[in-house]
């Protein structure tokens, strides 16, 4: 495995593989890998020649007073993760290699109408943080596909979109979130929490499991799915709910209709931390299996 933290060897090192005619997957991570992200990993794995992966913790798309200094970061850790997981390229770039005079300078700005509500609304400039660096990752690396977690669910929309705005020729692999035995969504952040918080935090996917579950029933609306999962959420006090909605599955515009594609995405504070999570009512239930669909099996 190949550690690269420099975007002259980074192309010399695509150059070779290229030539050699391989294709290649790229998984984009902010580090502090766990399994969610060795699902992509793997998946990136079977679906391409080579596999590179990036660890880097991107400033621009923290705002002021977010966790951008105390971020979970354990690069030893990491590398001997990618090591085990076959990865052949770790790109892990210093700040000032993507960078250089310590300013973003040109940047990627996607349109207001996917990034003005849910996550966008409370962490301004995120998704243009997010945007310009995975350009700047898809610029050095050009591969062939790209693998996002649809645990960032606006992410991959933004993404796409943008994947397709500025003919990027990347194929975006979406893959389903990974979660904890109890049904908590992995994420590098659930280090911040404490152990009663870890236990408070399980009413985000409960809320989810409840509206998932709420829309097979026949003739419900989007506000009754909404409200279904917002009583699960009020029966955590601890949890400052930032937003509950239910959008489109493309456009993330509120979703009018049950007829539509749908993603039921919550965000919330417990305490220092901010978590979030969604589910495809298309999709299988967040907690596994289905209460009404066992209930209605009963003889
Ligand atoms: P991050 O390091 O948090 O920026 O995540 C890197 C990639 O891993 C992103 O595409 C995330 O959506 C994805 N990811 C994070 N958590 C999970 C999870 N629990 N399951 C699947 N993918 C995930």
């Amino acid at each position: 495995m190949d550690v690269i933290r420099d975007n002259a060897a980074l192309r010399r090192r695509l150059e070779a593989s290229r030539r050699a005619g391989e294709s290649l997957g790229l998984v984009p991570t902010m580090g502090y890998l766990h399994a969610g992200h060795l699902s992509l990993i793997a998946q990136a794995g079977r679906e391409n020649d080579r596999v590179a992966v990036s660890i880097f913790v991107n400033p621009t798309q923290f705002g002021p007073g977010e966790d951008f200094a105390r971020y979970p970061r354990d690069e030893a850790r990491d590398l001997a993760l990618c090591e085990e997981a076959g990865v052949d390229i770790v790109y892990a770039p210093e700040v000032a290699m993507l960078y250089p005079n310590g300013q973003p300078g040109t940047v990627v700005v996607p349109p207001e109408s996917l990034t003005g509500h849910l996550c966008g609304a409370s962490r301004p400039g995120h998704f243009t943080g997010v945007a310009t660096v995975v350009s700047k990752l898809f610029a050095l690396f050009q591969p062939d596909r790209a693998y996002f977690g649809l645990k960032d669910f606006q992410q991959t929309a933004v993404l796409k979109r943008m994947v397709a705005d500025l003919c990027f020729g990347v194929d975006v692999v979406l893959v389903p979130t990974l979660r904890e035995p109890d049904g908590l969504a992995m994420s590098s952040r659930n280090v911040y929490l404490s152990a009663e918080e870890r236990q408070q935090a399980l009413a985000l996917s409960r809320a989810l499991q409840a509206g998932w579950e709420a829309a097979r029933r026949s003739g419900v609306s989007p506000d009754d799915v909404l409200n279904t999962a917002r009583s699960v959420l009020a029966g955590e006090p601890a949890l400052e709910v930032q937003y509950l909605e239910l959008v489109d599955q493309d456009t993330l515009a509120p979703l009018e209709t049950l007829e539509r594609p749908g993603v039921l995405a919550v965000a919330a504070r417990l305490g220092r931390t901010r978590l979030i999570d969604n589910v495809s009512l298309e999709g299988p239930a967040p907690l596994g299996g289905d209460r009404l669909d066992r209930l209605e099996r009963k003889p």
